[in-house]
């Protein structure tokens, strides 16, 4: 386990730090934007927590599982920016730029715009494009 109470800012760039941001988040509370979870689970990939990513993934197109902890060469996340977040009921998306290195590899950008699915109050990972790739 992590000493995570350390974590400021938190992983996915809030300087509050993560037990105020995606922490909570990851110990069961409700997302209020998809923004949040869209945080929260970058923050999770940070973190391995594979359980978090799975369980914020809509049904329809959730792996059985992403086995973070044997992937190789091991992604090292350097970082995220938001760029876009756009709501209409209960669909949003979100735009955004992780950046990120394999192995020793050098930093590339990972450019994505996830949609969200809100249903019965929770917002659901669904799926993302990747402009320019
Ligand atoms: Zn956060």
């Amino acid at each position: 386990m992590q000493a995570i109470d350390t974590l400021t800012p938190c992983p996915c760039g809030n300087t509050d730090g993560y037990a105020r941001c995606c922490g909570l988040l990851h110990e069961g509370a409700t997302a209020a934007t998809a923004e949040q979870l869209m945080r929260s689970r970058y923050s999770a990939y940070v973190l391995k927590r594979e359980d978090y990513l799975l369980a914020t993934w809509h049904a329809s197109t959730r792996p059985t599982t992403l086995k973070l902890g044997s992937q190789q060469p091991a992604p090292t996340w350097l970082g995220l920016t938001v760029q876009h977040h756009e709501s209409e009921g209960d669909h949003a998306v979100v735009e955004f730029v992780a950046r990120l290195r394999y192995g020793g590899g050098k930093a590339q950008r990972m450019h994505e715009i996830s949609r969200f699915v809100r249903e019965a109050g929770r917002w659901y990972y669904v799926d993302g494009s990747f402009p320019g790739a």
